[in-house]
């Protein structure tokens, strides 16, 4: 009985050795996982809005923007904090990607012309106002710098986000 114990602790001791190594390959592994998930989305929403120009996403250590997209020859490079993309739902992600494009949109359209606000018309045209403010949300709380959704959005968007009766999808108490 006495001995039998010993090789079942060293079994035990074994599983949390190669936990522990486990864990450290799948932290490695996660920067493609997040990487193929940001470019995935980059490829669909870069065809949805007719956009002709390779971007490639990279995972960086870290970004002061959380995610931001630059031009470099021919190409754009869209650079994501690593871990930000985990924070986002799916509907979340496409919005930040679509607004990322809406730069890139800009910038070959008219390069004169880029702005925040710009660059979320041009992301509205995919995804709805709702969502943008609800990733704002998320962009403010994790940077602790609040911003002004007007400012962002649009006034007229932003109010109509502030005033349950006009968002689309709340139901209508108002008689036609
Ligand atoms: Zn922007």
């Amino acid at each position: 009985m006495h001995l039998s114990t010993f090789p079942l602790r060293l079994a035990v001791a074994t599983a949390v050795i190669y936990c522990a190594s486990s864990t450290n390959v799948a932290a490695q592994d996660h920067i493609p996982v997040q990487q193929a998930r940001v470019q995935q989305a980059v490829d669909d929403l870069t065809a949805r809005l007719g956009i002709a120009d390779a971007v490639h996403v990279s995972i960086v250590p870290a970004n002061r923007l959380l995610m931001s997209v630059e031009p470099s020859e021919h190409t754009f490079e869209l650079k994501v904090e690593d871990g930000w993309a985990d924070t986002l739902d799916d509907s979340e992600l496409t919005a930040a990607v679509a607004h990322e494009l809406g730069h890139v949109w800009i910038f070959t359209h008219h390069p004169f012309l880029q702005t925040e606000q710009l660059a979320n018309e041009v992301a509205m045209r995919l995804v709805s106002p709702k969502v943008l403010a609800q990733l704002y949300d998320k962009v403010w709380t994790r940077t602790n710098v609040r911003g002004d959704l007007a400012r962002f959005l649009g006034p007229e968007v932003a109010r109509g986000l502030a005033s349950p009766e006009a968002s689309p999808d709340a139901p209508s108490t108002q008689i036609p």
